[in-house]
């Protein structure tokens, strides 16, 4: 047994606040909370470690990318300021996995140009070996000549291939990416799954919701369960193809015994794609692309066949919906749910007044990015004045719905005050302008606090999560500063919080 004090205090919960001097911790659990004049003298305490910073609950991310993060710790970031600097780095510098050279993630809202590099440019600096640039959004890529010759006989068709910018779409650029990844092999593939428990430990995140992972890379991360010890809980959600395409082998792998901090906890589904590139389905057209209204990327009956395999099984559906058209679809399909409100929706980026009253009797858990606020820079232009009002409206499905909060990291950063920061100042400080007043949409401090460490427990239904109260999980997180200590708005991203081992 353990005896944990802090001399600013500890957060036990956010809402309602409660505060102690110290805590038991025994094996994985807080066994007892209150002032250390009385715990320190209770019997069976082995250690007393005393913190001088503040500490709280492990923050729970309830809807982020493991091997991602991972794969781009291992991949080079490209940091170029254009296309021509950013092409010289990937030729320097890039990483190869099997004979491909992929990059991490691109942001292009940060490059001169504005605008992902098209196939010509890529082949200018590479055109002997496939290349495969990749999106910050990770809905859509861009490839070389060569790469667009190999994906196409890789996929076996070019659909979802923009051939003559060598743009690769959706599902397609998944399908290539699970290719490339699959050559890399398991020990690449679990160096990334480390690499990704390092940087999230680093931030004070306990607990993940791996939202979207394949039956063979679950295997590889069960192997890294059984051969180290994780600090953190991984709650994975397995993407639907594999329920498709490998059924039998999905029943095998729900039957497997699991270490104590790694599950199985739902089935993934993208229904559509992403804002940035145009490719999140929505009712009407984009505003700055008529015609254009994204894609569906799955059929109902596929929907239905997932929903009805993760009721049989004791599993959560997670339903990828940023338009609103997408979000008409995941509502709906939850109407023939046995109980719709152990069900997930990721995203909910665009909710129609009229999809409020289905959303408050379904109850669905929803899981939103805030951080999406400061980076989705052009939102304006692509929904328009008359639908900007259903963007992110955070305040609005808190009082619908259960949320949660999360980072959909690699594309946000995984650091928690970040997201906290933009879920409380909603990019008002950021020069990000909706054109009204959107702040009431945003949360109070310890709503972002709250729905990061208990929303992200109840997302990924183990109540043990996100707190310290007796019979909660031992995770604590020592924060840098005291979050509800800072002078205004702005101080709260420099806060840093990290996962305390004992
Ligand atoms: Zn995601």
């Amino acid at each position: 047994m353990k005896l944990v004090v802090s001399e600013q205090g500890i957060y036990l919960l956010f809402k309602p606040l409660v505060k102690a001097e110290a805590i038991i911790i025994h094996e994985d659990q807080v066994i007892a909370a209150g002032a250390y004049e009385k715990l320190s003298t209770t019997p069976g305490i082995s250690e007393e470690i005393v913190f001088k910073k503040p500490l709280g609950p492990g923050f729970v991310d309830s809807h982020l990318h493991l091997d991602s993060i991972g794969f781009e710790k291992i991949v080079r970031e490209l940091h170029g300021k254009n296309i021509l600097s950013v092409l010289k780095e990937l030729k320097q510098r890039g990483r190869r996995i099997g004979e491909w050279i992929v990059s991490g993630r691109l942001n292009p809202v940060v490059l001169e140009e504005g605008r992902m590099p098209i196939r010509s440019e890529i082949d200018g600096f590479i055109s002997d070996e496939p290349v495969l640039i990749i999106h910050q959004s990770g809905h859509v890529g861009v490839l070389n000549t060569i790469g667009v010759r190999k994906a196409t006989s890789i996929l076996g068709s070019p659909d979802g291939l923009d051939v003559e910018h060598g743009y690769i779409y959706e599902s397609s650029l998944w399908k290539l990416l699970a290719y490339i990844r699959s050559q890399a092999g398991d020990t690449e593939l679990i160096d990334a799954f480390s690499k990704g428990f390092e940087v999230l430990r680093n931030h004070g995140v306990s607990a993940i919701g791996l939202a979207g992972i394949r039956l063979n890379e679950f295997k590889s991360l069960l192997d890294l369960y059984m051969r180290e010890k994780v600090a953190i809980r991984t709650y994975a959600y397995i993407l639907v193809d594999e329920l498709t395409i490998h059924r039998e082998e999905f029943h095998m792998v729900l039957k497997l015994e699991y270490p104590r901090k790694l599950s199985i906890k739902g089935i993934k589904i993208l229904i559509d794609g992403a804002l940035g590139p145009w490719t999140a389905l929505l009712s009407d057209d984009y505003a700055d692309a008529p015609g254009v209204r994204g894609v569906c990327n799955v059929s109902m009956n596929t929907i239905k066949d997932a929903l009805k395999f993760s009721e049989e099984h004791g599993l959560q559906l997670a339903m990828h919906a940023i338009g609103d058209a997408a979000l008409d679809i995941a509502l709906d399909a939850l109407k023939s749910a046995v109980n719709p409100s152990l069900h997930r929706i990721e995203h909910a980026s665009l909710v129609r007044d009229d999809q409020l009253e289905a959303i408050k009797s379904l109850k669905p858990i929803i899981v939103v990015q805030p951080r999406f606020i400061l980076s989705d820079k052009w939102m304006f232009s692509r929904v328009g004045e008359r639908r900007i009002r259903w963007v992110y409206r955070f305040k609005t499905l808190s009082k619908a719905a259960r949320l949660a909060l999360s980072t959909d990291s690699p594309v946000e950063p995984v650091a928690p005050f970040e997201t906290v920061y933009a879920a409380v100042s909603r990019g008002l400080l950021d020069g990000i302008d909706y054109g009204y007043d959107y702040s009431i949409e945003a949360l109070t401090l310890l709503e972002a606090l709250d729905f990061y460490t208990r929303g992200g427990a109840y997302a990924l239904m183990d109540e043990k999560l996100g707190c310290l109260l007796p019979g909660c999980y031992g995770d604590v997180v020592e924060y840098s500063e005291d979050p509800l200590k800072t002078r205004n708005i702005s101080e709260l991203r420099s806060i840093s919080a990290r996962l305390v081992s004992f």
